[in-house]
């Protein structure tokens, strides 16, 4: 038995898990497929309370509240009108009993949270290897060897699968199984806020909604850039990846009819930096530990971004983690409790971000978007206080 634990996968989960794996007092191994990280990687992410409550857990709150910026006030605009039709009302970051709860406090850029884990891990001790492809592993009494597709490998007590939506470990408890399609993608791009200025006015935050697609715009790093995101049902064929190049004349394409002033934002991104995905989930699971091995994040619960929480979610992942190595001393003994404190909740949140985007992509969301579409309970989650079982 050796007190070393090995996480697949330097995502935002992965590296949550190493920190609170570290932080239970494990010597912690990362392993990495990609050959370095981008400070570029990914888009806009939104920050909600139970990722503000995970990074506080994780000894990092102070510095997520200085790197991101407020959300504010969301308007939504009439895709045809660019009215403003309907005002999301977003209160104060402290929870009032009387009034609504913060839900979404904080937008930033994925990369600049990344950075933070990833700065977070290093200081702490963890060990973060890139260009490290884990493509098998083995297990017994005694501990787990993950193996590596250059033929390295590396024995530990426990090994996370934090390896994302086509995870290589789910594959090899599961079965290779291709992910839902939705039929929806998700355009994104980061625009420089002065290319855009007099388009934005004073609107920090704001989302277009038409009937079977929503383009949400919010100002990231300090206001400098503004991150867009359109998630459109469409024919359009988009593989998975941060980097699959479009062009504003395909995203403009699938806005045809809509105002003005979003297609003249369109028309402004800046060549090479709109990238389009597609939006992909999978049904849950309840077995995400297999003795010693257990799935963590995208890996165990990849959901579609409706409610913007997929990220929190895994974090809270690594939160629970770290609760049930310092509740259990046994590592593998531990993958049972975080299991068991885990599956419903990030179950909940799969199937809850399916409806609300058959919701949101029915062709009648103009009709019901005043209505409470959205279960708001699924931000009233707080991993450093959630039962254990
Ligand atoms: C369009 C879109 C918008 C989103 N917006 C938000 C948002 O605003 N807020 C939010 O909270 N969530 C959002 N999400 C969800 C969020 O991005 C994911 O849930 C989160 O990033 C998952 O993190 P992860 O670490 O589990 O997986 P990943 O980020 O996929 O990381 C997996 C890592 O594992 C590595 N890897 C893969 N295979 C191997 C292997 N075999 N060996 C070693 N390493 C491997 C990969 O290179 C990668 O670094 C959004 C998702 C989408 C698609």
């Amino acid at each position: 038995m050796t007190d070393h634990i090995i996480v697949a996968g330097a995502g935002l989960g992965g590296l949550s898990a190493a920190l609170a794996a570290r932080r239970a007092g494990y010597a912690v191994t990362v392993l990495e497929r990609a050959p370095h990280f981008l400070a570029s990687a990914g888009a806009g992410l939104t920050i909600t309370a139970p990722a503000i409550a995970s990074m506080d857990a994780l000894g990092l709150e102070a510095e997520t509240l200085a790197m991101s910026d407020t959300a504010g006030v969301t308007p939504l605009i009439h895709y045809a009108t660019g009215e403003v039709f309907y005002t999301r009302v977003v209160p104060t970051p402290e929870r009032d009993e009387d009034g609504p709860r913060y839900f979404v406090p904080r937008v930033t850029h994925r990369a600049d949270m990344h950075k933070l884990l990833l700065d977070g891990c290093i200081r702490a001790g963890v060990e973060v290897i890139t260009g490290a492809q884990v493509v098998d592993f083995t297990q017994d009494a005694n501990g787990v060897t993950a193996k590596l597709s250059d033929g390295r490998e590396m024995a530990g007590a426990i090994l996370i699968g934090a390896d994302g939506l086509r995870s290589r470990i789910r594959a090899i408890l599961h079965g290779d199984k291709e992910p839902n399609h939705t039929g929806a993608v998700a355009w994104r791009t980061l625009i420089p806020a002065p290319l855009v200025a007099d388009l934005l006015g004073d609107m920090t935050i704001a989302t277009h909604f038409g009937p079977t697609a929503h383009f949400m715009q919010y100002l990231v790093r300090q206001r400098t850039m503004l991150n867009c995101v359109g998630l459109i049902k469409t024919d359009v064929h988009a593989q998975d990846g941060w980097s699959t190049p479009s062009t504003n004349q395909e995203l403009a394409d699938q806005l045809a009819g809509w105002h003005k002033g979003l297609l003249d934002l369109v028309a402004r991104i800046p060549e090479g930096t709109l990238f389009k995905w597609p939006l992909l989930d999978r049904d849950p699971i309840t077995e995400w530990v297999d003795g010693r091995v257990a799935l963590l994040g995208d890996a165990a619960h990849p959901m579609l971004p409706y409610y913007g929480i997929g990220a929190a979610i895994a974090m809270e992942d690594g939160v629970i983690l770290e609760r049930a190595l310092t509740t259990v001393s046994d590592p593998a003994e531990a993958l049972k409790v975080y299991e068991r404190a885990r599956v419903n909740r990030a179950s909940f949140a799969v199937l809850e971000s399916r409806r609300l985007g058959e919701v949101f992509m029915g062709g009648n969301v103009l009709d019901v978007i005043t209505e409470p579409l959205h279960d708001w309970d699924i931000y009233d989650y707080d991993p450093r206080t959630a039962a254990l079982h």
